[in-house]
């Protein structure tokens, strides 16, 4: 079979370099389906997991049908949870950094002065979770005229969160001449009846995977009594000796308590749940995903969507109560061709959510004996050394993509009337410089922070030392991008 490749599909040279540098070497089974139809500008309705590529699948055709000069912003994705907003948003900024695409996330507790602040700016994509999305749409601050493109992803989370209303809303607010992508794990008529409403003649991509995630996962199950789980997930946990493993809990307390027995024997662990401040779950999530530590005690919060490279085994230490949840929860491990391991802790009057899993799954979850205690003794020396151990740091995504290029900060804004093209008009005065190696531009009140891309980063800040800007020589400094 010929390998397909994504030079097949013409998209621009900017798109190829992100992807080459994201390291995609060939496209996945549903990007082969939606990339060709959404350059057609097909409305297309799409059945596959995350972990299927599902989001670079709509992000990269969408990438590259932006038009750069439209102020206004031209794609909305709705998203269930922050979460995953800011995730999609990371995704498609890194697709599009070559294109310097400015994609925006607005979600809720956070601050809604900041949103408004960047919405105002040049945005190409706003990614958000629906209540935050209305905020703006009621109070005015989200021109949504020039929306060509809705993206709805996790259809089926949003509408057993009860978001259907909301979502009716917006697409109400929307232009009628768009093209429309939904994605959802499952298609319960629900959605049948929102794809019938409000999309035209799409096309149906639904992802059989010959190799889905769900079988390339061990499962396994114990039966333990409530007040013996502490000491089955201890036993579990040295055999195993995972680098990386997300524990579920069915509620916050559950996972505060846990989370804190954890910590009393020295687990290198973190817990996170919707309780927690947006800004405390954001660094657990980042911390984790860079491998700061090894355990995540977590609700459900943490289950979907979420993008998570190797994590090698997630533990329900509480059974999920509802079939679906077992599958969102254990496709945290297995990502895009990747081996994992899952393991369920029953207790004795659980059996009736172990038989409606059983059912969903079409197979029996392997029954385990308790480990032996012998062999729980041999690994625990390896298992404290690990723990001591100092953890392996791993790459952000994206950060291959930033490897070239440096932030510059300059000393003047907006209150100083510095507009894109006073910059660019500066930039490409400098000799070696043209626009192809200027990055994303934003301007605040007093400072303005622009890329440099290609690495040209220092000797144009060798350069802005001398040269003045708007008429006037600025501080000119590097800062973290
Ligand atoms: P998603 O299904 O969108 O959650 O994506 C799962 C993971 O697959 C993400 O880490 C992506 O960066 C990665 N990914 C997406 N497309 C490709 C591709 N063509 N080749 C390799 N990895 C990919």
């Amino acid at each position: 079979m010929i390998q397909s490749s994504f030079e097949n599909y013409k998209l621009s040279s900017e798109l190829l370099k992100a992807i080459d540098m994201l390291n995609y070497k060939s496209p996945t089974k549903v990007q082969e389906m939606v990339i060709p139809a959404v350059l057609e500008h097909k409305d297309v309705i799409v059945k596959s997991q995350t972990g299927s590529g599902k989001t670079a699948a709509f992000a990269i055709p969408i990438c590259d049908l932006v038009d750069w000069d439209e102020n206004k912003p031209q794609v909305l994705v709705i998203t269930p949870t922050r979460e995953l907003a800011i995730q999609v948003k990371e995704d498609i900024f890194n697709l599009g950094r070559f294109k310097r695409l400015k994609v925006s996330a607005i979600y809720g507790r956070s601050s809604f002065y900041n949103q408004e602040k960047e919405l105002k700016q040049k945005t190409h994509v706003v990614v958000g979770t629906p209540g935050r999305i209305i905020d703006h749409l009621e109070r005015g601050t989200f021109d949504t005229s020039k929306i060509k493109y809705l993206i709805i992803d996790e259809a089926d989370e949003m509408l057993s969160m009860g978001f259907v209303e909301q979502i009716e809303d917006i697409i109400g607010k929307l232009p009628d001449e768009r093209t429309t992508i939904l994605l959802s794990a499952t298609l319960p008529k629900d959605i049948a009846v929102l794809c019938d409403k409000y999309m035209k003649n799409p096309v149906y991509a639904e992802i059989e995977e010959e190799n889905k995630a769900i079988d390339r996962i061990v499962q396994e199950r114990y039966e333990v009594d409530e007040n013996d789980k502490l000491n089955l997930l201890r036993d579990i946990t040295t055999l195993e000796n995972p680098d990386s493993c997300i524990i579920f809990c069915s509620t916050k307390i559950k996972t505060d308590e846990l989370f804190d027995e954890l910590a009393k024997l020295n687990y290198t662990c973190e817990k996170i749940h919707g309780g927690m401040e947006q800004s405390d779950r954001l660094r657990v999530m980042n911390d984790f995903k860079q491998g700061y530590f090894r355990y995540l005690v977590a609700t459900d919060v943490a289950a979907r969507g979420i993008d998570i490279d190797d994590i090698s085994l997630v533990i329900n230490y509480d059974i999920p109560q509802d079939k679906e949840s077992y599958v969102h929860r254990i496709g945290r491990t297995g990502r895009v061709d990747r081996n994992g391991k899952a393991i369920t802790f029953v207790t004795p009057d659980e059996s009736k959510y172990l038989d409606d899993i059983h059912k969903y799954i079409g197979k029996e979850i392997e029954l385990k004996e308790r480990p032996d205690k012998e062999a729980v003794k041999d690994k625990e020396q390896e298992f404290i050394e690990k723990m001591n151990g100092a953890p392996e740091i791993k790459q952000r995504k994206g950060e291959q993509l930033s490897r070239d290029i440096i932030k510059l900060h300059i000393n003047a804004g907006k209150k100083t009337k510095m507009r894109p093209v006073d910059v660019v008009g500066t930039l490409c005065s400098i000799e070696g410089m043209s626009a192809v190696d200027i990055g994303i531009i934003n301007i605040a009140d007093v400072s303005t922070f622009v890329e440099i891309l290609n690495n040209k980063g220092e000797m144009v800040l060798k350069e802005l030392q001398k040269k003045p800007i708007k008429g006037k020589l600025r501080k000119v400094k590097k800062v973290e991008i």
